[in-house]
């Protein structure tokens, strides 16, 4: 652990995607900063580099330029396979579509990167009951994602990102697919996870966002941050919020 608690900072990150006579600039000269414990959201346009982002924080993808810090180890330049280990262990993801395999059960899909991870199956069975009674889906553990309905998979999706205890959970519009009693829910599971100490950064694709910003103000059309975020918000398009503390 850093004195000063970061877990995350990103540095002048840089993303360019090169598509045949395309070159697409969709992040340029990010800086960021997560301490353990924060709710970081992160809004803006369609299109303006929020997935982007998040792919980087959860080393799906790299950057271009730029440095990126977590949890004290740098990790902008690893390869592939490195990529894959530390995000196994630090990265619990969340995506607006759930992502859950059909052909496995509920039990399995939470499972599996426990599996990946080389854990031993009596460990593997505590943390998957443990996730899934923290999701309230613990009595669905034999159904399929298809025999659920939109808010529950995207509860089983939480509960496979918090098995792995991961260092910080991210979160790509993870209300965008469920109606608005079913998005609440999901809402408020990850407002309590971060009141129990989860570290959470999640996008919106929706300014207003469900929560309301005590300490957020609108600079522009574009850009939304807090006070206590400015100074890690410098020349792009996105608005980081950090929620107040619970
Ligand atoms: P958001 O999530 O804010 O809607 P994205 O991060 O998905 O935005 O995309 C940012 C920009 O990068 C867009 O212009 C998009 O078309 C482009 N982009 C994203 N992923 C790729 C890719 N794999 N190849 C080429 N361009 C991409
Ligand atoms: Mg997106």
């Amino acid at each position: 652990m850093t004195i000063d608690n970061s877990l995350i900072k990103l540095e002048s990150i840089k993303k360019v995607f090169y598509t045949d006579e395309v070159e697409t600039h969709a992040l340029s000269g990010i800086h960021l900063d997560i301490r353990k414990g924060e709710y970081v959201s992160i809004a803006g346009p369609s299109g303006c580099g929020k997935s982007t982002l998040l792919s980087i924080l959860g080393l799906l993808d790299s950057p271009t330029e730029g440095d990126y810090t977590l949890n004290g180890q740098p990790v902008a330049n690893l390869d592939h396979s490195q990529r894959a280990r530390i995000r196994n262990r630090e990265v619990g993801f969340i995506f607006q579509s759930f992502n859950l395999i059909g052909d496995l059960t509920v039990f399995e899909n939470v499972e599996l990167p426990l599996t990946y991870r080389g854990m031993n199956s009596a460990d593997r069975k505590q943390r998957v009951t443990e996730a899934l009674e923290r999701v309230g889906m613990a009595h669905r553990m034999k159904h399929y994602p298809s025999q659920l309905s939109g808010g529950q998979q995207q509860r089983v999706a939480v509960a496979r990102a918090l098995g792995g205890k991961p260092a910080i959970l991210l979160a790509d519009e993870p209300t965008g697919n469920l109606d608005s009693k079913n998005g609440e829910a999901v809402m408020e599971l990850l407002r309590e996870l971060h009141r129990e100490g989860a570290t959470i950064c999640m996008v919106t694709h929706d300014p207003r966002s469900e929560i309301p910003m005590t300490k957020a103000k609108p600079t522009n059309e574009r850009n939304f941050l807090d006070i206590r975020a400015w100074s890690f918000f410098r020349h792009s398009s996105f608005g980081f919020r950090h929620y107040p503390e619970p």
